[in-house]
């Protein structure tokens, strides 16, 4: 099954459960000073979640892009990218665990067609010295859905991931976790905000047996390892819980907080751990093979990154944000600069940025209609900023190279040096750095945030002088 059909059965299969759907929010979230990005299909709802009505009623859905700035480092890998939809579904003081997982049951397994000997699932497994219950409920109902189904269920609580890493799962269908699987907005029970709602959440792993999984988690990593072998798909978060000054009350109301990633989910549709190989992503992936003459398999990170990174900027772009030298904008700025390093590398020249959107715009037109309709704005602003970076990008990297024979740490002042004549963004240069093998100096950062603040200063000064 198609990424474009399971978004819709999504939507489809949640409606004909009583629940409206909801615009999507947009990326850029101007109100929010905690976070550049939308991260999540709850972030916007937060205000709901935290007791105000919703217009749409107590049964909602939707499928929001999400940017996550802070998995940049981790594109590159099988499943991590900055940008991705999200299916959600929220229920606002209405059903709560038992239909919640049956109706993800459900929609994975019957609609979706997942092989549930394939599905592991993490439930919270209490925490004793606060007196906190394991998710007992939970794990029941998951028990009772695999054993329909004819699959083991096997529960192991591992509780730390200390434990997990060390002891592995013993392959259990079921496992338990105590830090893992509390959702608050603030930390655990005992250091969330007074006042603020938190609880249990059950987290489905799809596994993929054809990965070669990494020895050191054990014979049987546990799901929520990095052993490889294990996928999160979605994670449904019951609030139940209101930290008060005397620890934890009933919520007056529980909510449920659904968030699949429609990627993944699409991935293990097509039994493939790797999700630049669904419907959206593939196409951009084929776009840069053709451009770079070369295969994915031979060059996968430096095609991820490339994929994931203009097609981030493409949303972002549409979003209404431009590359700029600060936050949104910088963002923005920071994933081009970085997927031009990368085209670099694997020798896509000029164009290349504009030709990898065309293709990322074809994959998402039918989905995300406003994305064509600024089709040649978008290309637009790309092909101006890859013309930009260019220029200077090689003499950049030569520059960066010079510095590494000389056998020395380079300082944040070296880098701010890169980032002034050449428009290397700081963390980029790190990167390259490293890459390189040159050392950096202690508190880099920090120093080039000194600089770059003096030079702030000093401009702002020249300006109300008027020179
Ligand atoms: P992970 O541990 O894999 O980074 P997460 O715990 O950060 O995931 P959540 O915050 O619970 O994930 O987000 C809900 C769902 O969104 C996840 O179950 C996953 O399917 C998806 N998801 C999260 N981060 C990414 C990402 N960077 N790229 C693609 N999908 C993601
Ligand atoms: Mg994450």
């Amino acid at each position: 099954m198609d990424i474009n059909q399971i978004r819709q059965l999504y939507l489809d299969h949640f409606t004909e459960h009583g629940h409206q759907i909801i615009d999507r929010a947009p990326l850029v979230l101007n109100d929010d000073a905690t976070t550049l990005f939308t991260g999540s299909g709850m972030q916007p709802l937060l205000p709901y979640l935290l007791g105000a009505d919703h217009p749409a009623g107590d049964r909602l859905v939707d499928v929001q892009p999400c940017l996550r700035s802070q998995d940049i480092e981790e594109v590159g890998d099988n499943r991590h990218t900055t940008f991705f939809e999200m299916l959600g579904n929220w229920s606002l003081g209405g059903y709560f665990k038992d239909e919640q997982i049956r109706f993800a049951w459900d929609f994975l397994v019957n609609k979706v067609g997942l092989d549930p000997a394939r599905m592991y699932v993490s439930v919270y497994s209490g925490d004793q010295s606060l007196e906190i219950s394991p998710d007992d409920e939970s794990a029941q109902v998951w028990h009772e859905l695999f054993s329909a189904a004819g699959v083991s269920t096997d529960r192991i609580d591992l509780v730390t991931e200390e434990r997990g890493n060390a002891e592995g799962s013993g392959g259990a269908r079921i496992c338990g976790y105590r830090d893992k699987n509390w959702w608050s907005r603030g930390g655990g029970p005992e250091t969330m905000p007074v006042g603020d709602p938190g609880g249990p959440d059950t987290e489905i792993f799809y596994y993929f047996p054809q990965v070669e999984h990494d020895k050191s988690y054990g014979e049987h990593p546990h799901p929520n390892s990095d052993g490889g072998q294990y996928l999160e798909i979605g994670n449904s978060v019951f609030m139940q819980f209101q930290r008060t000054e005397n620890g934890l009350s009933p919520l007056p109301r529980r909510n449920v907080d659904f968030g699949g990633g429609l990627e993944r989910i699409a991935a293990a549709a097509i039994d493939s751990p790797d999700v630049y190989r669904v419907g959206t992503l593939a196409p951009i992936v084929s776009r840069i093979e053709e451009l770079s003459g070369r295969a994915y398999d031979d060059d996968t990170e430096a095609m991820r990154v490339i994929a994931d990174h203009v097609r981030g900027a493409v949303f972002l772009i549409a979003d209404g944000v431009r590359p700029s030298g600060k936050e949104h904008g910088y963002v923005l700025r920071r994933l081009l600069r970085r997927a031009i390093r990368f085209a670099h590398a694997i020798e896509c020249f000029d164009g290349t940025l504009e030709s990898v959107a065309d293709a990322a715009i074809d994959a998402y037109a039918a989905a995300y209609p406003t994305l064509d309709a600024a089709r040649t704005e978008i290309l637009g602003v790309l092909a101006k900023e890859e013309r930009q970076f260019r220029r200077t990008l090689g003499k950049g990297l030569r520059e960066l190279r010079r510095l590494g024979k000389e056998s020395r740490p380079l300082s944040g002042a070296d880098l701010f040096t890169l980032y002034e004549r050449f428009g290397f963004p700081v963390e980029l240069a790190a990167e390259e750095a490293n890459r390189l093998g040159v050392d950096l100096l202690a508190g880099w950062r920090a120093d080039f945030d000194t600089a770059m603040e003096r030079q702030r200063q000093m401009s702002r000064a020249s300006s109300t002088l008027g020179t």
